[in-house]
């Protein structure tokens, strides 16, 4: 296994459609900053000229956040009311995203759930026929309020549920909790959550490689490293790597060697002693998969690794 470090970078082309289009429900307790973490996507698609589909069930809670959200969001913005996408609205949900994949053909999707919809069952929507067919991996964000765990308020029922499926935690607010109490609100959001990566945010600024990581066929963008340099403490720093695996390793092995890398994310394509493999990783969980077939020959054997700096 070889890895070249690259400077922290984001792809500036369209998602390879071959590994389908990436799909992020992003949950939380009411207050926990949801909408602040969706502008930002918004804003971050907008600036590699990516197409994002936006479908909000967040009610009651956001005023002018909403009208800000519509007008960056345009077309490919829909609100769901009337219930909640993760029980009532689900068949809603489906219809709403496959009439969105033949309008505007997204790049990524993000549903914004309510503050007490489980983000779990959100995500059984993106399973079902006829979606399924093009959404590539679909995973749930949860973010928490670091002032709200730092006082104890609210962390049982809902608010456990949500973090405990989560695939990536986001603390946010972590300017409004003393830093050294920082280390602690991670360990109780880590006891219900295990497996998940934990990144701290502050108003909802995350890097969004860790979201939607770059395929191996995406060229880094130098203007977009740039722009970070400006702001450089409004989220963690990640760097991505990317990683060539010899062919033939057994499945087995190739899972050892990429959780040892201790990323937070993993993406690419691997020939595998038991045939091509889709690899995709968040945190230590590693699945592979049987890729889309017709993958084109470039990306076969490489993966990119989105890991802390
Ligand atoms: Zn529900």
């Amino acid at each position: 296994m070889t890895t070249e470090p690259n400077p922290i970078s984001s792809p500036n082309e369209p998602t390879n459609p071959v590994l389908g289009v990436p799909a992020l429900v992003v949950s939380g307790f009411l207050g926990a900053g949801k909408t602040t973490l969706v502008k930002h996507l918004i804003t971050d698609a907008q600036q590699q000229g990516l197409k994002l589909a936006v479908v909000s069930n967040e009610f009651g809670e956001l005023g002018i956040d909403k009208a800000l959200l519509q007008e960056a969001g345009g077309p490919g913005y829909v609100e769901l009311e009337g219930g909640c996408v993760c029980c009532q609205l689900t068949n809603e949900l489906l219809e709403t995203l496959q009439s969105l994949w033949e309008t505007i053909r997204p790049d990524r999707i993000v549903v914004e759930t309510s503050g007490v919809a489980l983000p779990f069952e959100t995500l059984m929507t993106f399973w079902r026929e006829p979606i399924t067919e093009w959404v590539g991996e679909s995973l749930a964000v949860v973010v928490a309020n670091a002032e709200q765990v730092a006082d104890g308020r609210d962390l049982e029922g809902t608010f456990e549920q949500q973090v405990s499926s989560a695939d990536i935690v986001v603390l946010n607010k972590v300017d409004l909790v003393p830093e050294e109490s920082l280390g602690k609100l991670e360990h109780i959001l880590q006891d219900m959550a295990p497996d998940a990566p934990m990144i701290r945010s502050i108003k909802g600024q995350v890097d969004t490689n860790v979201v939607f990581p770059p395929t191996p066929t995406q060229t880094p963008s130098s203007k977009r490293k740039g722009q970070s340099e400006h702001r450089p403490h409004t989220h963690e720093a990640f760097e991505s790597e990317e990683i060539s695996i010899l062919p033939k390793i057994t499945p087995e092995e190739l899972i050892q060697q990429l959780q040892s890398l201790q990323a937070l994310r993993i993406k690419g394509i691997v020939n595998t002693s038991e045939g091509l493999k889709l690899v995709q990783g968040v945190g230590p969980r590693i699945d592979l998969s049987v890729p889309p077939s017709n993958l084109p020959q470039e990306i076969i054997g490489r993966l990119v690794a989105i890991r802390r700096k």
